[in-house]
């Protein structure tokens, strides 16, 4: 039987790795503690999962969803960007439901990426940039990322030959791997960028609200000029634990979104209407339950940090984002660095070259890990000797 070409194209999938050596470990009888995926261990808060019984018993709910989503959806879409970030959107051509960010982002590769165009993505990044472009049969021009800008990608260093063939540009602020985060200022070269060379950006604002110590990411939508460029991803995973459940959306450019609806309409059928339902009452919980979420995280990062620095690790405090990206010592690779910490400690780090070329030299911790098993990792790194401190 053939199997396409794109498919064996695609590096395995960081966390299918992982998992594997996670499940030797266990069948060795470790204990294994992962610091691994960025996967909320607090449960969905209770207001969300109230309705979803009653929800269950509507037969209109038993059928296929629209897939552009419940109009009660994107009315609460509209109104959460509006008390967020005082931007307006209408419900009806700006905000389409996706089936968590991850849905939305493969399939606008599709939308905006013919073969052969490029997509500006950057390394490190989150994966499905690159390998959606690799599915519609694209290209992708890697932005280097790393401390010295900032973890900001520098438009003035793109080939001139290669802006004129990009068709989208993605960027992540606060961004998964790194924990960076970007102002209003970056978003306003960003829009001069594109406009400049007729790309559409997609910013992925997964994140903006797991933040710390009072900070607010904007949306990249607070700038002039951005929704006649641009679409802006959301998740509802992150913001309120709701990874297991399957929902996220889009907001933008009316255009971008009539695009993304007809590949998404051709592909997939929405979300299931309960489930919307879940998520209208998601956005309509106080502030005060992020704040409250976001100490417990805070908590946490401060704790992990503080051991990684005593273990001999350069961590910068991450402003928001679920992840600490730690800087390892010198003569060891982030993989590995990663298999002596889990041969030695049975504990889990996501190696940076997982991201992309450039983030090799770091690894990535996830703060989404209970606080019992914290303890005993943090207590773990703590007795423990590294080999680079011998
Ligand atoms: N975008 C980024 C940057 C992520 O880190 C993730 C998940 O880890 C996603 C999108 C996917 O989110 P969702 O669960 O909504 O598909």
């Amino acid at each position: 039987m053939k199997i396409a070409s794109r498919v064996n194209q695609v590096p395995p999938y960081l966390f299918v790795q992982i998992s594997r050596k996670i499940a030797e470990k266990k069948a060795q009888g470790v204990d294994v503690i992962s610091f691994g995926i960025g996967d909320p261990d607090l449960a969905t808060p209770r207001e969300i999962l109230d309705g979803l019984f009653d929800a269950s018993e509507i037969q209109g709910n038993h059928r296929y969803p629209e897939t552009e989503g419940l109009p009660e959806f994107r009315v609460a879409v509209a109104e959460w960007y509006k008390d967020r970030f005082g931007i307006q959107f209408d419900p009806e051509k700006e905000v389409l439901s996706l089936i968590g960010a991850k849905e939305g982002i493969g399939h606008a590769a599709l939308s905006f990426v013919e073969p052969r165009d490029i997509a500006l993505v950057p390394d490190p990044g989150y994966p499905v940039y690159s390998v959606g472009t690799l599915f519609a049969g694209g290209e992708s021009h890697f932005l280097p990322l790393n401390s010295e800008n900032n973890w900001l990608p520098d438009f003035s260093k793109i080939p001139d030959e290669i802006s004129k063939k990009a068709t989208v540009l993605w960027i992540n602020y606060p961004n998964n791997p790194t924990g960076a985060i970007a102002d209003l200022e970056f978003f306003e070269d960003v829009v001069k960028f594109a406009k400049k060379n007729d790309i559409a950006v997609m910013h992925d604002n997964c994140y903006s609200e797991v933040t710390f110590d009072g900070y607010k990411p904007p949306s990249f939508f607070e700038v002039d000029g951005s929704k006649d460029i641009g679409l802006e991803f959301h998740s509802l995973s992150k913001t309120y634990n709701m990874t297991g459940w399957r929902i996220g959306m889009v907001v933008g450019n009316p255009d971008l979104i009539e695009a993304l609806m007809i590949v998404k309409s051709n592909l997939d059928s929405g979300v299931s209407q309960a489930i919307q339902n879940m998520g209208i009452a998601a956005l309509k919980l106080p502030e005060q339950y992020i704040s409250d979420r976001n100490k417990i995280y805070q908590k946490r990062r401060d704790s992990i940090i503080e051991v990684l620095t005593s273990i001999g690790l350069e961590v910068e405090k991450t402003k928001a984002s679920l992840y600490i990206w730690a800087k390892i010592p010198e003569g060891f690779t982030s993989g590995e660095l990663c298999e002596i910490v889990l041969d030695q400690t049975g504990i889990v780090f996501t190696p940076g070259l997982g991201y992309g070329a450039n983030g090799e030299g770091y690894v990535r911790l996830s703060i989404t890990i209970d606080d019992s098993d914290l303890q005993s990792a943090l207590d773990r790194l703590n007795d423990w000797t590294p080999p680079w401190n011998i």
